[in-house]
Protein backbone atom coordinates (compact mmCIF):
# COMPACT_ATOMS: atom_id res chain seq x y z
CA UNK A 1 0.00 0.00 0.00
CA UNK A 2 1.03 3.38 -0.92
CA UNK A 3 1.88 5.65 1.99
CA UNK A 4 2.25 9.69 2.21
CA UNK A 5 5.56 10.95 2.67
CA UNK A 6 4.99 14.14 2.28
CA UNK A 7 3.01 15.47 5.41
CA UNK A 8 0.13 17.73 5.98
CA UNK A 9 1.25 21.45 5.44
CA UNK A 10 1.35 22.60 8.87
CA UNK A 11 0.12 26.38 7.57
CA UNK A 12 -3.22 24.54 6.54
CA UNK A 13 -4.02 23.08 10.28
CA UNK A 14 -4.40 26.42 11.40
CA UNK A 15 -6.87 28.42 10.95
CA UNK A 16 -6.65 31.97 9.06
CA UNK A 17 -8.41 34.81 9.47
CA UNK A 18 -8.39 37.26 6.73
CA UNK A 19 -8.19 41.27 8.31
CA UNK A 20 -10.40 43.90 6.61
CA UNK A 21 -8.62 46.59 5.12
CA UNK A 22 -9.75 49.68 3.14
CA UNK A 23 -9.59 48.43 -0.20
CA UNK A 24 -8.95 52.22 -2.27
CA UNK A 25 -6.72 50.99 -5.06
CA UNK A 26 -7.51 50.33 -7.76
CA UNK A 27 -9.04 46.86 -7.30
CA UNK A 28 -10.85 44.94 -6.00
CA UNK A 29 -12.83 47.12 -3.82
CA UNK A 30 -14.47 46.08 -0.74
CA UNK A 31 -17.69 43.66 -1.09
CA UNK A 32 -20.58 44.65 1.02
CA UNK A 33 -21.59 41.98 2.84
CA UNK A 34 -24.83 40.93 0.93
CA UNK A 35 -22.98 40.43 -1.82
CA UNK A 36 -20.38 38.03 0.53
CA UNK A 37 -23.59 36.70 1.72
CA UNK A 38 -24.97 35.47 -2.02
CA UNK A 39 -21.69 34.37 -2.73
CA UNK A 40 -21.81 31.92 0.72
CA UNK A 41 -25.26 30.12 -1.29
CA UNK A 42 -25.31 26.73 -1.03
CA UNK A 43 -23.29 25.41 -4.60
CA UNK A 44 -25.88 24.41 -7.37
CA UNK A 45 -24.97 21.95 -10.87
CA UNK A 46 -23.66 24.76 -13.36
CA UNK A 47 -26.60 23.99 -15.55
CA UNK A 48 -29.11 23.54 -12.79
CA UNK A 49 -32.32 25.26 -13.82
CA UNK A 50 -31.75 27.62 -10.70
CA UNK A 51 -28.42 28.62 -12.24
CA UNK A 52 -29.30 28.83 -15.75
CA UNK A 53 -31.93 31.34 -14.06
CA UNK A 54 -29.54 33.07 -12.34
CA UNK A 55 -27.15 33.64 -15.34
CA UNK A 56 -30.21 34.73 -17.48
CA UNK A 57 -30.44 37.44 -14.59
CA UNK A 58 -27.07 38.10 -15.04
CA UNK A 59 -27.45 38.75 -18.67
CA UNK A 60 -30.28 41.17 -17.74
CA UNK A 61 -27.95 43.01 -15.53
CA UNK A 62 -25.42 43.47 -18.18
CA UNK A 63 -27.67 44.60 -20.42
CA UNK A 64 -28.94 47.22 -18.02
CA UNK A 65 -25.39 48.36 -16.75
CA UNK A 66 -23.88 48.63 -20.30
CA UNK A 67 -27.29 50.12 -21.55
CA UNK A 68 -27.89 47.93 -24.65
CA UNK A 69 -30.26 45.44 -26.23
CA UNK A 70 -27.70 42.78 -27.87
CA UNK A 71 -28.71 39.32 -27.22
CA UNK A 72 -25.00 38.14 -26.97
CA UNK A 73 -24.10 39.39 -23.85
CA UNK A 74 -22.85 37.33 -20.71
CA UNK A 75 -20.13 36.50 -18.40
CA UNK A 76 -16.96 35.48 -19.25
CA UNK A 77 -15.59 32.69 -16.41
CA UNK A 78 -12.37 34.95 -15.16
CA UNK A 79 -10.84 38.54 -14.38
CA UNK A 80 -11.41 41.15 -16.90
CA UNK A 81 -7.74 40.00 -18.89
CA UNK A 82 -10.32 36.57 -19.68
CA UNK A 83 -12.58 39.48 -21.46
CA UNK A 84 -9.99 41.22 -22.81
CA UNK A 85 -8.52 37.73 -24.46
CA UNK A 86 -12.08 36.58 -25.31
CA UNK A 87 -13.06 39.97 -27.00
CA UNK A 88 -9.53 40.38 -29.15
CA UNK A 89 -9.24 36.18 -30.19
CA UNK A 90 -12.63 36.20 -31.14
CA UNK A 91 -12.81 39.34 -33.30
CA UNK A 92 -9.63 39.09 -34.75
CA UNK A 93 -7.64 36.44 -37.17
CA UNK A 94 -4.20 36.39 -37.51
CA UNK A 95 -2.95 38.47 -40.60
CA UNK A 96 -5.75 40.90 -39.66
CA UNK A 97 -4.71 44.20 -38.56
CA UNK A 98 -5.83 45.98 -35.26
CA UNK A 99 -5.75 49.39 -34.49
CA UNK A 100 -4.87 49.87 -30.72
CA UNK A 101 -5.39 53.48 -28.59
CA UNK A 102 -2.60 53.43 -26.28
CA UNK A 103 -3.68 55.73 -23.38
CA UNK A 104 -1.94 53.48 -20.47
CA UNK A 105 -0.76 50.07 -19.88
CA UNK A 106 -3.86 48.95 -21.41
CA UNK A 107 -3.48 49.94 -24.59
CA UNK A 108 0.00 48.04 -24.49
CA UNK A 109 -1.56 44.63 -23.26
CA UNK A 110 -4.77 44.64 -25.42
CA UNK A 111 -1.18 45.12 -28.06
CA UNK A 112 0.61 42.39 -26.71
CA UNK A 113 -2.58 39.59 -26.70
CA UNK A 114 -2.92 40.98 -30.95
CA UNK A 115 0.10 40.09 -30.99
CA UNK A 116 -0.04 36.40 -29.57
CA UNK A 117 -2.55 35.35 -32.11
CA UNK A 118 -0.35 37.05 -35.02
CA UNK A 119 -2.61 39.85 -36.01
CA UNK A 120 -0.56 43.03 -37.71
CA UNK A 121 -0.86 45.74 -34.90
CA UNK A 122 -0.87 49.47 -35.01
CA UNK A 123 -1.24 52.15 -32.53
CA UNK A 124 -2.06 55.99 -31.78
CA UNK A 125 0.08 56.91 -28.58
CA UNK A 126 -1.46 59.44 -26.18
CA UNK A 127 1.13 60.73 -23.80
CA UNK A 128 0.45 59.40 -19.67
CA UNK A 129 -2.40 61.53 -18.60
CA UNK A 130 -3.50 62.37 -22.31
CA UNK A 131 -5.96 61.20 -24.50
CA UNK A 132 -6.34 60.50 -28.33
CA UNK A 133 -8.64 62.76 -30.76
CA UNK A 134 -11.40 61.67 -32.94
CA UNK A 135 -9.33 63.26 -35.74
CA UNK A 136 -6.06 61.00 -34.88
CA UNK A 137 -8.15 58.16 -34.90
CA UNK A 138 -9.45 58.29 -38.65
CA UNK A 139 -6.02 59.08 -39.67
CA UNK A 140 -5.41 56.13 -38.19
CA UNK A 141 -8.24 54.27 -39.60
CA UNK A 142 -7.77 55.29 -42.96
CA UNK A 143 -3.88 53.81 -42.73
CA UNK A 144 -4.05 50.93 -41.29
CA UNK A 145 -7.66 49.91 -42.53
CA UNK A 146 -8.04 47.77 -39.52
CA UNK A 147 -11.00 45.10 -38.62
CA UNK A 148 -11.22 46.39 -34.61
CA UNK A 149 -10.56 49.12 -33.12
CA UNK A 150 -9.73 48.68 -29.40
CA UNK A 151 -9.96 51.64 -26.73
CA UNK A 152 -9.58 51.64 -23.25
CA UNK A 153 -12.52 53.64 -21.53
CA UNK A 154 -11.24 53.79 -17.89
CA UNK A 155 -7.80 54.13 -17.75
CA UNK A 156 -7.06 52.90 -14.43
CA UNK A 157 -3.32 53.51 -14.57
CA UNK A 158 -3.31 57.20 -15.57
CA UNK A 159 -6.71 57.63 -14.68
CA UNK A 160 -8.27 59.32 -17.18
CA UNK A 161 -11.56 58.25 -18.74
CA UNK A 162 -10.88 58.27 -22.58
CA UNK A 163 -14.07 60.32 -25.11
CA UNK A 164 -16.02 58.11 -26.92
CA UNK A 165 -18.43 60.03 -28.48
CA UNK A 166 -18.30 59.37 -32.14
CA UNK A 167 -15.45 57.40 -32.36
CA UNK A 168 -17.90 54.53 -32.92
CA UNK A 169 -19.66 56.07 -36.44
CA UNK A 170 -15.85 56.94 -37.47
CA UNK A 171 -15.32 53.17 -36.67
CA UNK A 172 -18.01 52.17 -38.94
CA UNK A 173 -17.52 54.51 -41.58
CA UNK A 174 -14.61 52.94 -41.79
CA UNK A 175 -15.55 49.27 -41.57
CA UNK A 176 -14.22 48.63 -38.23
CA UNK A 177 -15.48 47.20 -35.17
CA UNK A 178 -15.25 49.41 -32.13
CA UNK A 179 -14.27 47.67 -29.10
CA UNK A 180 -13.90 48.95 -25.56
CA UNK A 181 -12.26 48.28 -22.13
CA UNK A 182 -14.73 49.71 -19.58
CA UNK A 183 -13.17 47.59 -16.62
CA UNK A 184 -12.46 50.27 -14.38
CA UNK A 185 -15.11 52.79 -15.27
CA UNK A 186 -18.41 50.65 -15.84
CA UNK A 187 -21.43 51.84 -13.68
CA UNK A 188 -18.79 55.07 -12.38
CA UNK A 189 -18.54 56.83 -15.92
CA UNK A 190 -21.16 57.22 -18.34
CA UNK A 191 -21.23 54.90 -21.01
CA UNK A 192 -24.14 53.64 -23.40
CA UNK A 193 -23.26 50.69 -25.62
CA UNK A 194 -25.89 51.02 -28.07
CA UNK A 195 -25.96 54.54 -28.77
CA UNK A 196 -22.26 55.51 -28.75
CA UNK A 197 -22.66 52.13 -31.40
CA UNK A 198 -19.56 50.16 -29.53
CA UNK A 199 -19.60 47.23 -30.93
CA UNK A 200 -17.73 44.85 -28.26
CA UNK A 201 -17.54 45.60 -24.49
CA UNK A 202 -16.71 44.50 -21.75
CA UNK A 203 -15.82 44.90 -17.93
CA UNK A 204 -14.56 42.99 -14.27
CA UNK A 205 -16.77 41.99 -11.77
CA UNK A 206 -14.94 43.86 -8.39
CA UNK A 207 -14.23 47.23 -9.66
CA UNK A 208 -17.63 49.66 -9.51
CA UNK A 209 -19.91 46.39 -8.99
CA UNK A 210 -18.18 45.31 -5.95
CA UNK A 211 -18.13 41.20 -6.50
CA UNK A 212 -15.54 39.52 -5.89
CA UNK A 213 -13.20 39.08 -9.12
CA UNK A 214 -13.42 35.90 -11.45
CA UNK A 215 -16.36 36.58 -13.57
CA UNK A 216 -16.03 39.43 -16.50
CA UNK A 217 -19.25 40.76 -18.40
CA UNK A 218 -19.08 41.20 -21.99
CA UNK A 219 -21.18 41.74 -24.83
CA UNK A 220 -21.11 42.03 -28.57
CA UNK A 221 -23.61 44.07 -31.31
CA UNK A 222 -24.68 42.17 -33.88
CA UNK A 223 -22.29 43.61 -36.37
CA UNK A 224 -19.54 42.19 -34.25
CA UNK A 225 -21.09 38.53 -34.12
CA UNK A 226 -21.41 38.90 -37.85
CA UNK A 227 -17.74 39.09 -38.20
CA UNK A 228 -16.95 36.62 -35.15
CA UNK A 229 -19.66 33.73 -36.21
CA UNK A 230 -18.14 33.94 -39.78
CA UNK A 231 -14.55 33.56 -39.26
CA UNK A 232 -12.28 31.70 -41.56
CA UNK A 233 -10.06 30.39 -38.60
CA UNK A 234 -10.65 29.05 -35.13
CA UNK A 235 -9.89 31.02 -32.32
CA UNK A 236 -7.02 30.06 -30.85
CA UNK A 237 -8.63 29.61 -27.41
CA UNK A 238 -10.89 26.50 -26.85
CA UNK A 239 -11.96 28.61 -23.41
CA UNK A 240 -12.49 31.54 -25.05
CA UNK A 241 -14.32 30.25 -28.16
CA UNK A 242 -17.72 32.62 -28.66
CA UNK A 243 -19.33 30.11 -29.98
CA UNK A 244 -19.26 28.14 -27.15
CA UNK A 245 -19.77 30.61 -24.41
CA UNK A 246 -22.96 31.80 -26.80
CA UNK A 247 -24.29 27.96 -26.10
CA UNK A 248 -23.53 28.32 -22.59
CA UNK A 249 -25.25 31.21 -21.74
CA UNK A 250 -28.10 30.61 -23.89
CA UNK A 251 -27.53 33.16 -26.68
CA UNK A 252 -27.52 30.72 -29.54
CA UNK A 253 -31.23 29.31 -29.86
CA UNK A 254 -29.94 25.92 -29.10
CA UNK A 255 -30.04 23.37 -26.09
CA UNK A 256 -27.21 24.15 -23.60
CA UNK A 257 -24.47 21.95 -23.62
CA UNK A 258 -21.23 21.08 -21.01
CA UNK A 259 -18.55 23.47 -21.87
CA UNK A 260 -16.59 23.98 -18.99
CA UNK A 261 -17.56 24.32 -15.16
CA UNK A 262 -18.81 28.17 -14.93
CA UNK A 263 -17.91 29.72 -11.34
CA UNK A 264 -21.45 29.04 -10.11
CA UNK A 265 -20.69 31.12 -6.19
CA UNK A 266 -19.47 33.96 -8.33
CA UNK A 267 -22.56 34.18 -10.12
CA UNK A 268 -24.37 34.10 -7.38
CA UNK A 269 -22.45 37.18 -5.97
CA UNK A 270 -22.15 39.06 -9.68
CA UNK A 271 -26.00 38.53 -9.42
CA UNK A 272 -26.49 40.17 -6.54
CA UNK A 273 -24.03 43.19 -7.73
CA UNK A 274 -26.27 43.97 -10.54
CA UNK A 275 -29.32 43.51 -8.03
CA UNK A 276 -27.93 46.36 -6.15
CA UNK A 277 -27.00 48.42 -9.11
CA UNK A 278 -30.05 47.89 -10.53
CA UNK A 279 -31.83 49.42 -7.41
CA UNK A 280 -29.62 52.02 -7.03
CA UNK A 281 -29.57 53.00 -10.85
CA UNK A 282 -27.21 53.39 -13.18
CA UNK A 283 -27.61 57.52 -13.45
CA UNK A 284 -27.30 57.89 -9.37
CA UNK A 285 -24.64 55.44 -9.87
CA UNK A 286 -22.54 57.83 -12.30
CA UNK A 287 -23.76 60.63 -10.67
CA UNK A 288 -22.23 59.56 -7.13
CA UNK A 289 -18.83 58.56 -8.49
CA UNK A 290 -18.52 62.02 -9.85
CA UNK A 291 -19.48 63.99 -7.01
CA UNK A 292 -17.08 61.66 -4.73
CA UNK A 293 -14.47 62.15 -6.93
CA UNK A 294 -14.88 66.19 -7.28
CA UNK A 295 -15.03 65.90 -3.61
CA UNK A 296 -11.58 64.38 -3.63
CA UNK A 297 -10.01 66.87 -6.48
CA UNK A 298 -10.52 69.55 -4.35
CA UNK A 299 -9.97 68.18 -1.01
CA UNK A 300 -6.58 66.81 -2.56
CA UNK A 301 -5.82 70.54 -4.55
CA UNK A 302 -6.54 72.15 -1.01
CA UNK A 303 -3.48 70.03 0.52
CA UNK A 304 -1.14 70.94 -2.01
CA UNK A 305 -0.61 67.64 -3.94
CA UNK A 306 -1.29 67.82 -7.80
CA UNK A 307 -3.60 65.75 -10.17
CA UNK A 308 -1.94 64.07 -12.92
CA UNK A 309 -4.59 64.43 -15.41
CA UNK A 310 -4.48 67.99 -16.40
CA UNK A 311 -8.15 68.13 -18.45
CA UNK A 312 -10.55 68.17 -15.69
CA UNK A 313 -13.33 66.35 -18.22
CA UNK A 314 -11.19 63.65 -18.78
CA UNK A 315 -10.56 62.17 -14.88
CA UNK A 316 -11.78 59.33 -14.36
CA UNK A 317 -14.19 59.30 -11.45
CA UNK A 318 -13.26 56.08 -10.43
CA UNK A 319 -9.48 56.16 -10.22
CA UNK A 320 -7.96 59.22 -9.18
CA UNK A 321 -4.19 59.60 -10.07
CA UNK A 322 -2.14 62.27 -7.53
CA UNK A 323 1.69 63.17 -8.57
CA UNK A 324 3.47 61.60 -6.71
CA UNK A 325 4.37 63.97 -3.68
CA UNK A 326 8.03 65.57 -4.71
CA UNK A 327 11.10 64.53 -2.47
CA UNK A 328 9.08 61.61 -1.27
CA UNK A 329 9.43 57.54 -2.11
CA UNK A 330 6.09 56.74 -2.88
CA UNK A 331 6.29 53.36 -1.77
CA UNK A 332 6.75 54.35 1.44
CA UNK A 333 4.23 56.48 1.67
CA UNK A 334 1.81 53.59 0.67
CA UNK A 335 3.20 51.47 3.05
CA UNK A 336 2.72 53.69 5.75
CA UNK A 337 -0.51 54.42 4.65
CA UNK A 338 -1.18 50.44 4.63
CA UNK A 339 0.58 49.44 8.21
CA UNK A 340 -1.11 52.56 9.83
CA UNK A 341 -4.56 53.12 8.54
CA UNK A 342 -5.47 49.96 6.77
CA UNK A 343 -5.81 51.27 3.95
CA UNK A 344 -4.46 50.04 0.48
CA UNK A 345 -3.61 52.70 -2.32
CA UNK A 346 -1.14 51.89 -4.73
CA UNK A 347 1.80 53.45 -7.32
CA UNK A 348 1.90 53.64 -10.29
CA UNK A 349 1.69 51.17 -13.20
CA UNK A 350 2.70 51.08 -17.03
CA UNK A 351 3.77 54.38 -18.20
CA UNK A 352 2.30 55.77 -14.97
CA UNK A 353 4.81 53.79 -12.80
CA UNK A 354 7.23 56.03 -10.37
CA UNK A 355 4.97 58.97 -11.15
CA UNK A 356 1.61 58.87 -9.00
CA UNK A 357 -0.14 57.47 -6.27
CA UNK A 358 -3.57 56.14 -7.49
CA UNK A 359 -6.56 55.99 -5.42
CA UNK A 360 -9.94 53.84 -6.49
CA UNK A 361 -13.33 54.80 -5.17
CA UNK A 362 -15.53 52.24 -6.32
CA UNK A 363 -19.34 51.58 -5.76
CA UNK A 364 -20.06 51.24 -1.90
CA UNK A 365 -16.16 52.55 -1.62
CA UNK A 366 -17.54 55.99 -3.26
CA UNK A 367 -18.44 58.15 -0.47
CA UNK A 368 -16.83 61.50 1.26
CA UNK A 369 -16.68 59.78 4.44
CA UNK A 370 -13.92 57.56 2.73
CA UNK A 371 -12.36 60.77 1.02
CA UNK A 372 -11.99 62.00 4.76
CA UNK A 373 -10.49 59.25 5.91
CA UNK A 374 -7.83 58.86 2.79
CA UNK A 375 -7.09 62.80 3.05
CA UNK A 376 -6.43 62.26 6.47
CA UNK A 377 -4.12 59.21 5.95
CA UNK A 378 -2.24 60.89 3.22
CA UNK A 379 -2.13 64.36 5.42
CA UNK A 380 -0.53 62.26 8.42
CA UNK A 381 1.85 60.24 5.79
CA UNK A 382 3.52 63.37 4.36
CA UNK A 383 3.79 64.29 7.84
CA UNK A 384 5.60 61.14 8.95
CA UNK A 385 7.27 59.78 5.62
CA UNK A 386 10.66 60.93 4.88
CA UNK A 387 11.26 63.86 2.98
CA UNK A 388 14.47 63.89 0.60
CA UNK A 389 16.01 67.57 1.06
CA UNK A 390 17.21 67.51 -2.41
N1 LIG B 1 -8.64 46.81 -17.90
C1 LIG B 1 -8.61 47.77 -16.96
C2 LIG B 1 -8.94 49.17 -17.36
C3 LIG B 1 -8.31 47.46 -15.64
O1 LIG B 1 -8.28 48.44 -14.71
C4 LIG B 1 -8.04 46.12 -15.28
C5 LIG B 1 -7.71 45.74 -13.85
N2 LIG B 1 -6.89 46.60 -13.17
C6 LIG B 1 -8.06 45.15 -16.29
C7 LIG B 1 -8.37 45.52 -17.59
C8 LIG B 1 -7.74 43.71 -16.02
O2 LIG B 1 -8.63 43.15 -15.11
P1 LIG B 1 -8.23 41.88 -14.20
O3 LIG B 1 -7.17 42.33 -13.25
O4 LIG B 1 -9.53 41.53 -13.55
O5 LIG B 1 -7.75 40.82 -15.11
Amino acid sequence: MLSETIPPPKCLLEPYVVPHRHLFGPGPSNVPPRILKAGAQPMLGHLHAETVEIMNHIKSGIQYAFQTQNNMTLAVSGPGHAAMECAIFNSVEPGESILIVVNGIWGERASEMAERIGARVNTVVAAPGGHVTNKEIEQALVKCKPVVLFLCHGESSTGVVHPVDGIGDLCHRHNCLFLVDSVASMAGAPLHMDKQEIDILYTGSQKVLNAPPGTAPISFSERACQKIFNRKTKPVSYFLDMSWLANYWGCDGKVRMYHHTGPVSGFFGLREALAILAETGLENSWKQHRDVAEYFHQGLEAMGLRLFVEDKKCRLPTVTTIVAPPGYDWKEITAYIMKTHQIEISGGLGPSAGMVLRVGLMGCNATKANVDMILAALRDALKHCHKSRV
